[in-house]
């Protein structure tokens, strides 16, 4: 089971940062008095039924300690420079084309929080140290993420995250207690990502909530432009029922 990391979870390497999940400044957009924090069931559930943990407060908002100076300052800073505007518009909604090529650099930078926030509470991670490292040496996440966007448009904006984690196994194996398989949820002003991931080889994680038809899948990458926002749009209740569908998948393993 993960502990506290020491080393660099991107590189194992020392000389540990401290470091915003979310940026400041993207958080800055969104508007305190609009911000509905509360839409989001704000938990961490991981590491299966005996072990759950029920955590409440917003993960993405906080401040951690896991990430070197070098990682830190290098790739994840290029690809935040990278991605500013397009993620500014995001978040507050703009109409924007998504090219190709920002909606990889979107998946990386999804993929990248999603692999932050997991280590917020160690015992829930599913993510390997391979899939991480494969993220800093390819700048792009490995083909066995999945990454869906949607477009918010209810009341107030969004802001948090959700984090699921769990061990799914193929028949006949027996279970190692060791989550390998996790979905994070981060809401952000108008902007909402789903990123799963699963553990067992050839298995994938499937969202089967009727919702699913209003995101749009960034990753694994599909081609031509993307125009934003989508003409089906997320609101309140339809966020509620995506997160309780995960939740559900999780529970019923
Ligand atoms: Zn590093």
């Amino acid at each position: 089971m993960a502990r506290e990391p020491k080393t660099c979870i991107f590189c194992r390497g020392n000389g540990l940062t401290d470091e915003h999940v979310v940026p400041d400044w993207l958080k800055q957009l969104i508007p305190k008095n609009e911000r509905t924090g509360n839409l989001f069931i704000l938990t961490d559930h991981g590491a299966g039924r005996q072990s759950r943990q029920v955590r409440q407060g917003s993960p993405i908002t906080r401040q951690v300690h896991f990430v070197c100076g070098r990682c830190n300052t290098g790739w994840m800073s290029t690809l935040e420079d990278e991605l500013k505007p397009t993620l500014a518009n995001l978040v507050l909604g703009k109409t924007i084309t998504l090219s190709e090529w920002q909606r990889r650099r979107l998946s990386t930078w999804a993929v990248k929080t999603a692999m932050t926030s997991e280590y917020i509470h160690p015992p829930t991670v599913a993510i390997p140290f391979d899939m991480r490292e494969h993220l800093r040496l390819h700048r792009q996440p490995h083909e066995r993420f999945d990454v869906w966007i949607g477009f918010y448009n209810g009341k107030g904006r969004l802001l948090g995250s959700e984090h699921h984690s769990g061990e799914f196994s193929e028949p006949g194996t027996e279970p190692t207690g060791v989550p390998n398989t996790q979905a994070t949820t981060i809401g952000l002003g108008q902007i909402f990502f789903q990123i799963a991931y699963c553990g067992v080889p050839q298995a994938r994680f499937h969202l089967k909530n009727e919702k699913i038809s209003k995101m749009r899948r960034i990753w694994p990458p599909t081609e031509g432009e993307m125009m934003w926002p989508p003409f089906l749009v997320l609101d309140a209740d339809d966020i509620t029922i995506i997160l309780r569908g995960i939740h559900e998948a999780f529970e019923d393993k």
